[in-house]
């Protein structure tokens, strides 16, 4: 095969180039048209919540819900250390501290350490919950790879500790519970915040875009006038607020508008396509497939290949770039942000898991058009290269 394999591409098999030529015809192709207020109905319709506000990125979405939270200069935000570094960099935006937790077998944050985090290193005087004289105001959860965090229970954490949680759904669209206490809802609207994020390699993408919801509807239409510079009067420039350049394109929307109608087919290719390379990997002693929470329904967006690292002798460069020769595109996990350079001076809290799986995991080619073959492919090459035999 001298064909190239990529990690993860967008699939434009549907309305796109209908509606973005719409949009372009109309022209509207700024922030302001019909199709970014489709697709904030659509997703609402789809997410079965009330209001969803369309912005510029997951980064945005992020940003703004910590600026709806009320999280200022000085305050404490939880967040993940195995994570990529958009979910924590906001937190900065906002000159807040964060403090790193550790995740559990799932890839998310272990709700067990965070509990003992806020009962042995906080102090809780019935409303506030404070760290070395910081305010704890929220937690951000990341739902890593399209795999629901233990939201049974970080919830009930949360809510003891007057935390509000944001949910950092930007790899989870689709991602639901299929069973017990929050059964048949959505990664993103269990929380006080949901983000989500439309870059290129997610899985719907409007090039570069994002959307946020909240079970607070008002909180929703306050931050749709923040991401569009907070303009109080719709003729005149009056601003009784510091507001942002957030607000999703209408091309944009279009984009998304298309994509979204073909969400439940992606997610159902990336189930069947998860459901092979599980069964290409059965019985391969060197490395597995991890799998996705028992109780719900993944996107299955990113599939995690965890590699035996006492028995495979090369490391994950030589995997990476030995697979890149042959062409097929995998990718490592992320680096743990505590040991990132911005953020080496700041707590991180009995990490312990992370660095196990920062080492182990790798991700392989999961575009929602690989074909069987490509996959069988890609598989018997990822053995040989981990038996050392390529
Ligand atoms: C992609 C991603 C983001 C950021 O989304 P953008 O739309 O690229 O800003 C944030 N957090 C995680 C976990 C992501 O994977």
């Amino acid at each position: 095969m001298d064909k190239y394999i990529p990690l993860s591409i967008p699939n434009f098999e549907g309305n796109e180039r209908k509606y973005v030529d719409d949009a372009i015809n109309q022209g509207w192709v700024s922030t302001g048209g019909a199709y970014i207020t489709k697709l904030e109905e659509n997703m609402a319709e789809y997410l079965n919540v009330e209001n969803v506000a369309a912005c510029q990125s997951g980064t945005s979405a992020l940003h703004l819900s910590l600026v709806e939270v009320g999280v200022e200069p000085g305050d404490t935000v939880l967040v993940p250390t195995l994570t990529f570094i958009a979910a924590v960099n906001p937190v900065r935006y906002q000159f807040a501290t964060p403090v790193f937790m550790d995740c559990d077998d799932s890839l998310c944050m272990d709700p067990v350490k965070l509990q003992s985090f806020c009962e042995e290193e906080c102090e809780w005087d019935g409303e506030v919950l404070k760290h070395k004289q910081s305010v704890v105001k929220a937690v951000i959860v990341v739902h890593v790879f399209g795999n629901m965090a233990d939201m049974e229970a970080i919830m009930p954490i949360a809510k003891k500790y007057n935390l509000k949680v944001i949910e950092d759904a930007t790899e989870a669209l689709g991602t639901c519970y299929s069973d017990g206490k929050y059964k048949g809802k959505y990664a993103g609207t269990i929380g006080d915040f949901g983000c989500y994020s439309f870059n290129g390699n997610k899985i719907i993408t409007t090039g570069g875009g994002g959307a946020l919801t909240s079970t607070d509807a008002k909180a929703v239409d306050h931050l749709r006038f923040l991401s569009t510079q907070a303009k109080t009067d719709p003729y005149f420039y009056v601003h009784d607020e510091i507001g942002y350049n957030y607000r999703m394109t209408n091309v944009q929307a279009a984009l998304g508008v298309a994509q979204l109608e073909e969400l439940t087919e992606f997610i159902k290719r990336k189930n069947d396509n998860y459901e092979l390379y599980k069964s290409e990997f059965e019985g391969f002693e060197l490395a597995k497939l991890m799998s996705f929470r028992s109780n719900t329904y993944s996107n299955k967006w990113f599939y995690s290949l965890l590699i035996d690292r006492k028995h495979v002798g090369c490391d994950m460069r030589d995997i990476v770039t030995a697979l890149d020769e042959k062409g097929i595109q995998v990718r490592s996990i992320w680096g743990l942000i505590s040991n990132q350079l911005p953020y080496r001076e700041y707590e991180a809290y009995s990490i312990e898991k992370a660095p196990c799986y920062a080492e182990r995991v790798l991700n392989i080619p999961c575009s929602t058009q690989i074909t069987v073959d490509e996959i069988k492919y890609v598989s018997a090459e990822i053995k040989q290269v981990l038996q050392g035999v390529w």
